[in-house]
């Protein structure tokens, strides 16, 4: 029986040489805990791990780890989205249901992010399995972890010791969060482009990077918070007669299917109603724009840089493979590119040109940005592609 641990060595999409993103076996080990923390209490982090790790093990012996990505959060929210979905005025609101921006219940929830605003990063469980040919590059995400604490070195998100061991760098940065009891917050499902997760404010077309998962399309999930009790003194308005407001600092997106098998009906979770707290969360003190500068195009450029990495690490058979990688670098520097980040001009020529034997069709490109959140590419494809293709050509030379 496989565990996350000494017996758990692939990395995510790892078969026969093709890895993604440089976790290999040093993504091992189980959650590092605090000496101190001996209560291991139900419905806290260390016994969902416990809980998880052997259900995995036994059912999904080969599953891999991976470092997933970092959004930037400048409204103190995190937004889980199942499908491409605009800025829309939803900010008292965990559930939307909205016919104008099409958030529906059971394709969005937004959380506050921890004390406000940041950067935070997440890592994936996926299913391993193989590829072959042109086929199968998306393998099931089983779980998303994240991260809301902006002092821990995980959420600054441009730490490169999270890409290489990533499960051991979350929890050994979680270990504050770890005897807090998780709450169930509700379900949701991916749309036919999986899902994102990103600052609620992040509109079409903007410098906000949001995360999108490989291999979540179509499925469902829950999200169990990890969460902080915020003292009274934090809360604005004296009588705060709603009730207790949390600071969610761990977010776990685990299959639905998982959740119902490992935690049956979250019985050992804590009772939080969630349905109120945007309203308590309006009360509470954040810690907003921090820096103030472009976070998001730092987090496109950072990601940028993890999966060129990824991508020159490639050494697998599997074209269609590579060509995701590819264009995971393509979509991050195009972002930063449309959006006026000089230097991503320079990365993404330096793409161009080693991948000129095989050049981005249009269509490609629309879907790298596609995956960064962009529908708009769609509608304005054809004069974003230009201005770029005409900015790198006459500044890069490339063709
Ligand atoms: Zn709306």
């Amino acid at each position: 029986m496989g565990k996350i641990g000494g017996g758990q060595s692939d990395p995510p999409l790892a078969k026969e040489g093709v890895k993604v993103g440089a976790s290999g076996g040093a993504g091992a080990g189980s959650p590092p805990r605090d000496a101190e923390a001996t209560k291991n209490s139900p419905g806290t982090l260390l016994w969902v791990m416990d809980r998880l790790e052997a259900y995995l093990g036994e059912n999904y012996p080969n599953f891999g780890i991976g470092y997933g990505g970092a959004f930037n959060s400048e409204t103190a929210t995190a937004e889980i989205r199942g499908a491409l979905f605009d800025h829309c005025d939803h900010f008292d609101e965990l559930i939307a249901d909205c016919d104008t921006c099409g958030r529906k219940p059971g394709n969005n929830i937004r959380l506050l992010t921890g004390s406000g605003d940041g950067v935070y990063s997440g890592i994936n469980y996926w299913a391993a399995q193989s590829y072959q040919g042109d086929h199968d590059i998306n393998p099931e995400l089983i779980a998303s972890f994240y991260l809301f604490d902006r002092g821990s070195a995980h959420s600054r998100g441009i730490d490169a010791r999270g890409w290489d061991s990533p499960m051991p760098f979350f929890f050994s940065n979680a270990v504050t969060y770890q005897e807090h009891q998780g709450s169930v917050v509700g379900d949701f499902t991916a749309g036919s482009e999986g899902f994102w997760i990103g600052d609620a404010g992040a509109s079409d077309g903007s410098s906000y990077a949001l995360v999108n998962h490989w291999g979540s399309e179509n499925r469902s999930y829950r999200v169990i918070a990890f969460s902080e009790p915020v003292e009274a003194r934090e809360i604005r308005g004296a009588s705060a007669p709603d009730g207790v407001p949390v600071r969610p600092r761990i977010i776990v997106i685990l299959g639905q299917q998982i959740a119902n098998d490992v935690f049956g009906s979250g019985a050992d979770f804590a009772d939080i109603d969630w349905d109120a707290q945007p309203r308590m969360w309006g009360k509470l003190s954040v810690q907003a724009n921090i820096g103030g500068g472009d976070n998001g195009v730092a987090c496109l450029s950072n990601d940028g840089i993890y999966w060129e990495k990824v991508r020159k690490g490639f050494q697998g058979s599997s074209p269609a493979l590579q060509r995701k990688y590819e264009t995971e670098v393509l979509g991050r520097w195009y972002q930063a590119a449309l959006v006026g980040h000089e230097k991503s001009y320079s990365y993404l020529a330096d793409l161009l040109r080693e991948v000129s034997d095989r050049p981005f069709t249009e269509e490609e490109i629309l879907s790298a940005l596609r995956s960064r959140g962009w529908s708009l590419a769609t509608s304005r494809s054809s004069e974003l592609i230009a201005k770029l293709t005409e900015r790198i050509h006459h500044e890069h030379g490339v063709e």
